[in-house]
């Protein structure tokens, strides 16, 4: 990274059960850094986020975050030291307004921002002030799970596949605002699948296979490799 590093993966192992899903994921986000996990369905990426969050239960190796050792800490910890984790599933609460989904995670740390603030970044959702969930489209219950987790006061943002399921336009959206967090010194790691988007938004893109990061590439060099990346991808 250019910057500090801020989130350190270090030979991450992560399980299932009995089943060995990561087996040594390694990689760097420096401060304010956006950085991509590409690969195939199945890769583990969605673990990995899981595993760094605190959340996969069975886990192994290293992350430090800000310096510190997380790998044994509970998730409840880890996201008072300022990570936060928007699952792909989105899990927006359908019978609860914009404002109360907004409202429901607690503050975590300080320098949380505020609904306010959140609709500043997201003028969609002020407009929808109190419809339900359910009567959001897809987009905008996408940016609600990223707004929602402004309200803790991470600084590092795991976001897996917000671009799943959405119109070109609401893509290009969301792109936009991901540009601004990172404007606003919010530090990301996302999950995608769809590289044209992750060219767009990441400074650099780590590669998974089969529970391990097999390739970095910075966005600059992505033309240069889209070869080996529809390889990888399987695309
Ligand atoms: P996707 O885009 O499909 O989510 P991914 O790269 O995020 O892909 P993971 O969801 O991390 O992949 O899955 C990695 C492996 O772990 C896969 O083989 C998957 O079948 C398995 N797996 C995922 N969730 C569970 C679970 N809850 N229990 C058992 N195995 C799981």
């Amino acid at each position: 990274p250019s910057t500090r590093p801020l989130l350190r993966v270090d030979g991450l192992q992560g399980w299932y059960g009995q089943s060995h899903v990561l087996h040594g994921v390694s990689f760097e986000v420096g401060e304010g850094e956006v950085v991509t996990l590409l690969g195939r369905n199945g890769a583990g990426k969605t673990t990995t986020l899981k595993a760094i969050m605190g959340i996969l239960s069975r886990r192994s190796g290293s992350v430090t975050y800000d310096g510190r050792e997380t790998i044994k800490l509970p998730s409840r910890l880890i996201a008072q030291m300022g990570i936060a984790y928007c699952p792909e599933e989105r899990a927006i609460f359908s019978s609860l307004s914009v404002e109360e989904n907004l409202m429901l995670p607690p503050q975590v740390r300080p320098g949380g921002l505020t609904v306010e603030q959140i609709f500043e970044l997201f003028p969609n959702l002020k407009e929808r002030l109190s419809s339900q969930g359910t009567k959001l489209s897809g987009g905008e219950q996408q940016m609600l799970a990223i707004g929602r987790i402004l309200r803790t006061g991470a600084k590092l943002l795991l976001l897996d596949e917000p671009t799943e399921g959405l119109a070109p336009v609401i893509v290009q959206q969301i792109g936009r605002t991901i540009a601004r967090l990172k404007e606003e010194g919010f530090t990301i790691v996302l999950v995608e699948q769809n590289f044209h988007f992750a060219a767009l938004v990441a400074d650099r893109h780590y590669v998974v296979e089969q529970g391990r990061v097999i390739d970095t590439i910075p966005n600059h060099e992505l033309d240069a490799n889209i070869d080996k990346l529809h390889a990888y991808l399987g695309v």
